[in-house]
């Protein structure tokens, strides 16, 4: 089963996606919660704790986009790029395209402001058409077959109101 499609699972997994952030805490940032290994993990675990493998895909997924758009983004501060084959290496990896620009933690400089007003600019114009894509892709899916439906009849491309021929058959006699 897969999560429920609504804006509370939605939340969440918007949430799980910022966790790998977390180690900004400590000393060592884009390192082990930047590779496959925590994408594993977390999967793991939101499978095991929900009973769902739906859910650990998905948490799987949620994690593993951070990952995917820290390696597409620019990095200035050594080491460059994200621990993404972790822990099979703790080499740092970076795409050679840098789709996302730089954001600045340093909140004392004034181009602090200028630099992340930037990067959330980018970002949205790149992201929000494609969430927007999704999710009316998801909706439409959605309306089209709702949960435990049946599969829709074999009976043509004109037939999309969930009455099956024979039932129109029977019906105009
Ligand atoms: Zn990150």
């Amino acid at each position: 089963m897969t999560p429920r499609r609504d804006l509370a699972g939605a939340a969440i997994l918007a949430a799980v996606a910022l966790v790998p952030d977390l180690d900004l805490l400590l000393p060592v940032h884009r390192g082990p919660t930047h590779g496959v290994g925590a994408v594993a993990i977390a999967g793991a675990v939101a499978w095991m704790v929900s009973r769902r493998p739906g859910w650990g895909a998905a948490v799987a997924l949620a994690w593993g986009s951070h990952i995917l758009l820290d390696w597409l983004s620019n990095d200035t501060r050594p080491p460059l790029g994200v621990m993404a084959l972790w822990p099979f290496t703790h080499d740092y990896y970076k795409a050679s395209i840098e789709i996302f620009p730089p954001v600045s933690r340093r909140y004392w400089e004034s181009r602090f402001w200028i630099y992340n007003l930037r990067a959330v600019v980018v970002e949205l114009l790149i992201l929000l058409p494609l969430t927007a894509l999704i999710v009316s892709r998801y909706r439409s899916r959605a309306r089209s077959s709702g949960p435990g439906d049946p599969p829709p009849p074999s009976g043509g491309a004109g037939d999309t109101d969930g009455i099956s021929d024979r039932r129109a058959r029977h019906g105009a006699r």
